[in-house]
């Protein structure tokens, strides 16, 4: 019953704390007069509850002042512990009784306890979850009820009997729900300073926002008044951060990156500034502060030594110790009077991929040779995703014909037909379409204008077989197997007459994956043929396994033949590996007739080059089919 009442009366006392700090932190933005007043409140409030006690004994009186204090200390810090102790104390030296000191001590430390767990909960990121805050109540209380030992003639004892099992089921649990409430209302609090606040800081860490940092950038370039390369924009990626994000979860990933923004900020001079960008990325200005500017990009390479170096400690999270590497890309500006806030941010952050390319846990400084072939990369990959919407794509034909000139066989070859540009050669786009999921979706058009073609009334009853390049990374792609049936049954083409050209590339890693693909689309009657043969690492064993059905022999080795001792034995050995594997031959790339004749005399093949014809559109090479 007494305890009932006690909770009651310290759940009103902390609503009031809570209502009245709500006004305090709205109304004050100094942070000292904020603590100060803080630190007032909390010691009114003991007050009061000293002022309504439950009297135990003559001259002893027990309230939930160890509460108030624990919470003044965690929540508040140490100047506004130190303001709600000296309060409280001083009160409880006006009551005067025998049970005074004790009761001082009981003030001294629940503030105490308070205040270093202020500091386990900055190392744990500013917040800290049920379980540690009610362990953060029982220690309080433990210590209280171990303080009340010294109370005179035993009356500590007596209490401790009567009342000590009750006290610490319930005590810790109040302090750890009112650690709660507060924690939640500075959560809260910090996505309302946010609806102005919002729009410039980021509400996770505190942290500036990027729109903050490009407006700084933008003010420090228009300010202008500093020479060349006068300040650094410092890019700073955590590497593997979406690996860890999955791996334990957005709350912990949370935690982690207010502890990398705390870490980070004491790094920071009086007038850099450290903002969050995006995710997993931060960036720190260092402005021109009057140094010699030739020493500029040395500052810059120090700080960004340092913030590796910070971040290799290991930061708390929870249970948890872990280190962090980072990719950091460092663009000293303004690097001509007209530069822009996102040029400058579009050279760290080049210098940034180059660094994770590179393969992170290092800084690289930008250099101007890095922009060409980057933006060129970015600008075709952009530029292409539209041109297969836009239907900008050709599909070209090469025939592939016998020793006596009957065509057998043709080759689709894309073309891009850019709208500036001209006709884009495959070489142009294809390798940078292989760098993404891209190359699959140019796969996926190839395959299907070549099913198209394959199903024309023109080709119905002739033996000839169109074969399609498949890049290795679109064979790979799980449905690969689906999407070619699926193709298929949509066009109606005769599988038995598409052949399509692999490399050696496909059979380097999952080799038997590989394979049972290979095998499911043999089984539809689809050939495979091995393209660029003699350029890569297959070995005879390895091509035993597979279900292909054609060797090309590179126009390298084709075109050399004739006159390069070395590559005529090569060829020989190819044309002797087909003939043993029972396989088809194609010489891509022939161009002479003495080439043509030095094939012909070894081994009956099938031709493919310029001397039988270049690759052309594909409607037209219909039209010329005898
Ligand atoms: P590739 O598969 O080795 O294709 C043969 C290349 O040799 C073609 O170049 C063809 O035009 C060229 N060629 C044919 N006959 C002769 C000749 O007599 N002399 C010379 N010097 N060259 C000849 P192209 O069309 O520029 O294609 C280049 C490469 O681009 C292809 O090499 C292939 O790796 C890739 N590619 C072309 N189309 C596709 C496609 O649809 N998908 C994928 N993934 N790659 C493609
Ligand atoms: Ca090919
Ligand atoms: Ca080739």
């Amino acid at each position: 019953m007494i305890l009932i009442e006690l909770i009651q009366n310290i759940a009103l006392l902390i609503a009031l704390a809570a209502v009245m700090q709500i006004v305090v932190s709205r109304a004050h933005k100094n942070v000292l007069a904020r603590a100060v007043l803080t630190g007032c409140l909390f010691g009114i409030v003991g007050v009061l509850g000293m002022m309504t006690p439950i009297n135990y004994a003559p001259g002893i009186i027990f309230d939930g002042r160890s509460i108030i204090l624990a919470v003044a200390g965690l929540i508040g810090g140490p100047l506004v512990a130190l303001i709600s102790a000296l309060i409280t104390a001083a009160y409880r030296t006006w009551l005067g009784g025998a049970g005074a000191p004790v009761g001082i001590g009981v003030i001294a430390a629940s503030a105490t306890i308070g205040v270093t767990f202020h500091y386990i909960r900055r190392r744990a990121g500013g917040y800290l979850g049920a379980f540690p805050l009610f362990g953060f109540g029982f220690l309080v209380h433990i210590v209280m009820l171990a303080i009340f030992i010294l109370l005179p003639d035993r009356i500590g004892l007596q209490f401790i009997h009567s009342m000590g099992i009750a006290i610490l089921l319930t005590y810790p649990t109040a302090t750890m729900l009112v650690c709660l409430l507060f924690q939640d209302y500075e959560e809260k609090e910090k996505t309302r300073i946010g609806i102005e606040r919002l729009a410039y800081y980021d509400t996770l860490t505190g942290l500036p926002n990027r729109t903050l940092l490009i407006d700084k950038l933008n003010r420090s370039l228009s300010a202008g008044k500093h020479g060349e390369y006068a300040n650094a924009l410092i890019l700073i990626n955590l590497d593997r951060f979406k690996t860890l994000n999955d791996a334990r979860g957005h709350a912990t990933g949370d935690i982690l990156l207010r502890a990398v923004a705390s870490r980070l900020r004491m790094l920071l001079g009086e007038d850099d500034t450290l903002a969050r960008m995006s995710a997993d990325e931060f960036a720190i200005l260092l402005q021109h502060t009057g140094q010699d500017t030739s020493t500029i990009p040395e500052f810059a390479r120090t700080m960004a030594d340092k913030v590796h170096i910070s971040l290799k400690f290991p930061l708390h999270v929870a249970t948890d110790e872990i280190a962090i590497a980072t990719s950091i890309g460092v663009a000293m500006f303004p690097h001509s009077p007209d530069d822009t806030a996102s040029d400058v941010l579009r050279r760290a952050n080049t210098a940034m991929h180059r660094a994770k390319q590179n393969g992170g846990n290092q800084s690289v400084f930008f250099e101007q040779s890095m922009t060409s072939a980057v933006e060129q990369r970015f600008r075709i990959e952009r530029e292409l995703r539209s041109a297969i919407k836009a239907g900008e794509l050709r599909l070209y034909l090469q025939s592939q014909v016998t020793a006596s000139g009957a065509i057998v066989g043709a080759e689709a070859l894309i073309r891009w037909q850019h709208p500036e540009r001209g006709l884009i050669p495959p070489a142009s786009f294809i390798p940078v379409a292989e760098e993404t999921d891209l190359i699959a979706e140019v796969g996926h058009w190839v395959m299907t204008e070549a099913c198209k073609i394959l199903a024309r009334d023109e080709m119905l009853g002739r033996p000839i077989r169109l074969s399609i390049n498949v890049s290795p990374r679109h064979f790979r792609q799980s449905g690969f197997v689906t999407e070619t049936k699926r193709i298929l049954a949509d066009t109606g083409a005769d599988p038995s007459h598409l052949t399509l050209e692999i490399t050696e590339g496909l059979l380097i890693d999952n080799v038997n994956d590989v394979i049972a693909k290979m095998i499911e689309l043999t089984t539809l009657g689809i050939h495979f043929s091995v393209d660029d043969f003699g350029t890569g690492y297959s070995s005879l064993s390895y091509l035993k396994r597979l279900p292909i059905d054609e060797l090309k022999i590179d126009k390298t080795f084709v075109q050399d033949a004739p006159t390069n001792p070395d590559d005529a034995a090569l060829v020989e050995s190819i044309l002797a590996i087909a003939k043993h594997m029972q396989l088809d031959i194609v010489a891509e790339g022939v161009e002479t007739q003495e080439q043509a004749d030095f094939l012909a005399s070894r081994a009956d093949i099938i031709y493919q080059g310029y001397l039988f014809g270049k690759p052309e559109p594909s409607a037209q090479w219909l039209q010329h089919l005898p």
